[in-house]
């Protein structure tokens, strides 16, 4: 199929694409590497009177360190993260989980803006932001504001966003963790997963004293689980840990049936995934 008719705009500054956004009384669309958006417009799933292509704004693709975060400009590539050795440095999780983002054509163009805004409940990027805390820099007509990673996802394919603003930036705290693991499963290597996890372990004089854990593919959101890190720092080390881990990770989630897998399924996925992911990060913690 072919879209619906849309008027085009390529402005070359945020605000201008604000402007078109405000201009379109609510009917604009913004246009990133167009790798969700356009299918939608192709099945007239998404019928926008305006398209607002970012594409020509200058400055929006960067990757940044600046002290102790990482800031990377909306339009940055899949592919750009995927290979930046600032990014396997600095947030390896995420340079980890890269790879698994869909295949590489749809990784050249595809953006970090993009795939947060399109807030899929099984990709990575959305998952890697509620990991890490990530705070997400918008500005819509009002100017400027920042959203913690955990309050943008809503619900699947939903964000809070207004429909007037745009994310800019992505802030991404560098973790002192010592250990870390990302663990997928999908039907086929690209594919959107079935069930994901990411784990970081620091220790402490005795046990953890920092753990993180979130998860992706097995409800609406992604999903950080700050219970199950509070109660794997209390464990004591041995070597049942992983195991009780993974039930506690397990009992944290209801996924849901659909198309691709069970409920069920995807917690057996998570249950094994877990294990194996504790393991890993608890043997390189070191
Ligand atoms: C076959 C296939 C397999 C895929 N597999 C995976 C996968 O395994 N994992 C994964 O993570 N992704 C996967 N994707 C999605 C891919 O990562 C997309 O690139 C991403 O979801 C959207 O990024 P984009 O830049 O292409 O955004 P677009 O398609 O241009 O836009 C997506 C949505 O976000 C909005 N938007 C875009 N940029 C902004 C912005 N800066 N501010 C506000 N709103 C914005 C658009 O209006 C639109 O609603 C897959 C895609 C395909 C086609």
């Amino acid at each position: 199929m072919k879209p619906a008719k849309f008027e085009y705009v390529l402005p070359s500054t945020v605000g201008a694409a604000v402007a078109a956004l405000v201009a379109s009384k609510g009917e604009g669309k913004v246009l990133a590497g167009g790798q969700s958006l356009l299918p939608l417009l192709n099945f007239r799933m998404a019928r926008p009177a305006v398209l607002v292509d970012l594409n020509a704004i200058s400055g929006l693709s960067y990757i940044e360190e600046r002290s102790d975060r990482i800031a990377i400009g909306a339009l940055t590539r899949h592919r750009e993260l995927e290979q930046s050795p600032l990014i396997a440095a600095k947030l390896p999780v995420m340079a980890a989980a890269m790879r698994h983002v869909a295949h590489l054509a749809i990784r050249n163009r595809g953006t970090i803006g993009g795939s947060l805004s399109h807030a899929d409940p099984a990709a990575e990027l959305p998952m890697l932001s509620v990991f890490y805390d990530a705070t997400i820099s918008v500005q819509g007509p009002d100017g400027r504001r920042t959203i913690a990673a955990e309050e943008f996802f809503v619900d699947a394919l939903t964000n809070c966003l207004e429909p007037e603003e745009i994310v800019v930036e992505i802030e991404f705290p560098i973790l002192q963790h010592d250990g870390w693991a990302f663990e997928e499963v999908a039907r086929r290597f690209g594919d959107f997963a079935l069930a994901s996890i990411a784990v970081s372990v620091r220790p402490g004089p005795a046990g953890l004293k920092e753990a993180r854990v979130a998860l992706m593919g097995v409800a609406d959101t992604p999903l950080r689980l700050r219970e199950a890190e509070q109660e794997l720092i209390a464990m004591e080390l041995d070597n049942r840990t992983p195991q009780r881990f993974s039930e506690i990770v397990v009992s944290k989630v209801s996924p849901n049936d659909d198309l691709h897998a069970s409920g069920e399924y995807r917690k057996h996925l998570l249950a094994q995934l877990s294990k194996r992911a504790l393991q890993t990060a608890l043997a390189a913690k070191g």
